[in-house]
């Protein structure tokens, strides 16, 4: 292959995302991951677009979640489009719930509507009798985010974009101060004119960077999925201790546990002990349904829990990462405002909150 204009280290939805958005820019790109394309972080998650619910502490991510949520509509048509499938995004939107009036006060800070416990049994006759209020947040999403990734894998590879899976990122490689390309594990050198880290959790691993502009760390998620019939829940449910995510299919999705567990993908007996009880507490019937599948995966989460996104004082080497708990949400808008940082453009959001240099003195 000739030199690629760009090299992508990391084919999560953020790296693919990125991708499909140069391609379109007519650029060469060269996506490497060392195992399959979208098989991590990505692939476990749920799939919840929640500009809201998430994001009553970050301020600075607050504006970045709504302008993501923006582009989400016209993404997801494009991409619907070129696989000729849907993405099951769905925008009935969120409850949140509560158990007691201690858990209740936060609610009221949350945007969207008050719902008496009868009137969220009304719209959801699944939830448990015990509730004691609930909150309506009519501005989130779901998307099946595993859809989404063979959606933007085969809109990436049809806008030519080249993909090695199984080729690990084993080094930066540097020269005069300037990033020239990668080194893989098999001792290959890949030049390119620009080089991004999209490694989401892994971000901080390579040498000789290791975590100077990435200092990420994993935090293990683990997941359920059981079988609904179709009107089970038609609504994203929320409580303190966990959530359900309905999937059109009649998955029933229940996440998640958030653990200090390194980079250990295990499924643990008292994860899922946790993850079930939270599940039966929302909706009691949660408990007769048939269990299908439990998973985990590690999300990229920063000293401050903002992702890391834009130049670098590394000529020609780029970061995006760091999305934490909102990488699904944050893709697109993420694709877009990387592209302007390589391609030299203004972005359409300021980058300074989420620069990678905010904590190169530091680490
Ligand atoms: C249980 C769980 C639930 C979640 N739920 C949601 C949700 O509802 N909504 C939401 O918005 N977000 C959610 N998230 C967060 C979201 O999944 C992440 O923020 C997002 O997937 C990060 O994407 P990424 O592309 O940066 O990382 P990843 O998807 O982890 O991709 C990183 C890639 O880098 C590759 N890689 C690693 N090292 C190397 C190397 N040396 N060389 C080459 N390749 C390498 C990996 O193989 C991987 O493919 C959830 C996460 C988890 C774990």
């Amino acid at each position: 292959m000739p030199k690629p204009d760009i090299l992508i280290a990391g084919a999560g939805i953020i790296g693919c995302a990125l991708a499909l958005r140069l391609a379109e820019e007519k650029l060469p790109v060269l996506v490497l991951d060392r195992g399959q394309s979208g098989e991590e972080a990505s692939w476990a998650a749920a799939g919840m677009l929640a500009p809201t619910s998430e994001h009553a502490q970050a301020p600075a991510e607050t504006e970045l979640a709504a302008a993501s949520a923006a582009l989400y509509p016209s993404w997801i048509e494009k991409l619907e489009g070129r696989i000729k499938e849907p993405l099951g995004y769905r925008s009935e939107g969120t409850l949140v719930v509560a158990f007691s009036a201690e858990e209740a006060a936060p609610l009221a800070a949350l945007p969207g509507e008050a719902l008496a416990p009868e009137e969220a049994q009304q719209r959801e006759p699944a939830l448990s009798p015990r509730l004691v209020a609930a909150r309506y947040l009519p501005g989130d999403r779901q998307v099946d985010n595993r859809r989404l990734l063979q959606a933007l894998l085969v809109a990436a590879v049809g806008a030519g974009v080249e993909f090695r899976a199984g080729a690990p990122a084993a080094e930066w490689w540097i020269e005069s101060g300037q990033m020239r390309g990668v080194r893989t594990v098999a001792g290959e050198k890949l030049e390119a004119g620009a080089v991004v880290n999209a490694l989401g959790c892994w971000a901080g691993t390579v040498p000789p960077l290791g975590r100077r502009y990435a200092p990420v760390r994993p935090v293990r998620g683990q997941m359920l999925a059981l079988t609904a019939p179709g009107d089970f829940l038609r609504h994203v449910v929320r409580s303190p201790r966990g959530y359900l995510v309905p999937r059109a299919s009649g998955r029933l999705l229940v996440g998640s546990t958030m653990e200090d567990a390194g980079y250990d993908k295990s499924v643990t007996p008292a994860g899922l002990r946790g993850l079930l009880r939270a599940a039966v507490e929302i909706a009691p019937g949660a408990g007769a349904l048939p269990f299908v599948e439990a998973w985990a995966g590690l999300r990229p989460d920063t000293p401050d829990h903002l992702p890391i996104l834009g130049a670098t004082d590394i000529k020609n080497y780029f970061v995006a990462t760091g999305h934490f708990r909102n990488g699904i949400l944050l893709a697109p808008l993420t694709a877009e405002l990387m592209a302007d940082a390589i391609l030299g453009r203004q972005p359409r959001l300021a980058l300074e909150p989420f620069s990678p240099l905010r904590f190169a003195e530091t680490t």
